[in-house]
């Protein structure tokens, strides 16, 4: 077992990961401890903290190692964290990302940015930046991003064993998944080789991100009374786009049959219809487009459609022009 590189005053290394439901933080945290704790004889502790269990609501994993002889009489979220993980640019500039990073943290970011551009797209003041595409490699290995970034955060960690965490990934999803095993194992060691590390020391570009507590916005003073919505329709504006995890469902309208199955299954209204005169000179609802902004990628749609007028494909290889217009009318048009 390798000494912990740094610990806090209380003698935890910890770890944030900030992420959304769909791209396996849940399940890194949990691999990440048990390896750590089971493999390597750490003491350490796990939890998330996450809203309902669906994909594109944010997710938050935390985990702290400790030596064997220390007790872990902590269970509360990493505020100042020694490793940030951010599983997606798209939340990288949330309020508070990078609160409590200092010039000790290793951030991780997944993103396809180099290091310099990416440090100044999260306004990071100081602290080891590492940067790794893993969605591209989840995309290419057909897996998901997690596994990607266990192999960076191992490998940039300094402690954590890459045997130990391949031990625990073959366990994990050899149970219920064992003939994803390999795939997620190349993964992993794509993750822990194709990052590219930089430190940057406080140089006065950016302002420190201490942590701070918010205080409650709503409370018995100004609490809308009986749960009333101030600011209707304020879900108009929702983009979920940020939720996908590398594919999208491509609709083809000269397959479609305006059954209308994708409308019932899809959990976020995606599907836009107009009222057209039918053959028989009746109005009937035609599908028109697939609007992009609300659909986060979970691929319902594609599995009901029985006419394959909804397929699924990379989302970077597809044309914008099909993403701004919604549908193709021939597959062809797609890439
Ligand atoms: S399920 Fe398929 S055929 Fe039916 S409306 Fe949707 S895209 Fe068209
Ligand atoms: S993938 Fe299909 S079912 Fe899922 S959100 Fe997008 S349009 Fe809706």
């Amino acid at each position: 077992m390798h000494k912990l590189p740094i610990t806090n005053k209380l003698g935890f290394y910890e770890i944030r990961m900030a992420s959304i439901g769909g791209f396996g933080a849940n399940v890194a945290g949990k691999m990440l401890a048990e390896a750590g704790v089971l493999k390597q004889g750490y003491n350490g502790s796990n939890f998330s903290s996450y809203g309902s269990e669906k994909k594109g609501s944010p997710v938050s994993a935390f985990v702290r190692f400790c030596a064997p002889d220390v007790n872990v009489r902590v269970n509360a979220p990493v505020t100042e964290p020694h490793m940030l993980v951010i599983f997606l640019e798209a939340i990288a500039k949330l309020p508070g990302m990078l609160s409590g990073v200092t010039e000790e943290t290793t951030v991780i970011l997944n993103t396809h940015m180099d290091v310099d551009t990416a440090r100044d797209y999260l306004g990071l003041a100081a602290g080891t930046l590492v940067v790794v595409d893993a969605m591209k490699i989840a995309v290419e290995e057909k897996t998901r991003v997690n596994t990607a970034l266990l192999g960076t955060m191992a490998a940039v960690s300094g402690f954590l064993s890459q045997d130990a965490l391949k031990e625990m990934m073959r366990e994990t999803f050899g149970k219920k998944y064992p003939q994803t095993v390999p795939a997620n194992i190349k993964t992993f060691e794509r993750g822990s080789s194709e990052y590219v590390s930089k430190k940057f020391a406080y140089d006065g570009k950016y302002s420190k991100t201490p942590f701070t507590r918010s205080g409650q916005k709503l409370g018995y003073l100004n609490q809308p009374i009986g749960g009333v919505i101030p600011a209707a329709g304020n879900s108009m504006f929702k983009d979920l786009s940020a939720s996908r995890s590398g594919y999208v469902p491509v609709l083809n309208r000269g397959k479609c049959t305006s059954c209308g199955e994708c409308d019932i299954t899809c959990p976020d209204y995606c599907f836009e219809w107009q009222e057209q005169t039918g053959k028989k000179g009746k109005p009937e609802m035609v599908l028109q487009k697939l609007n992009y902004q609300y659909c986060k990628g979970c691929l319902r749609c594609v599995l009901i459609c029985k006419f394959e007028a909804l397929t699924t494909h990379v989302e970077y290889e597809v044309k914008k022009s099909v993403i701004d217009n919604g549908y193709v009318n021939d597959i062809k048009e797609i890439a």
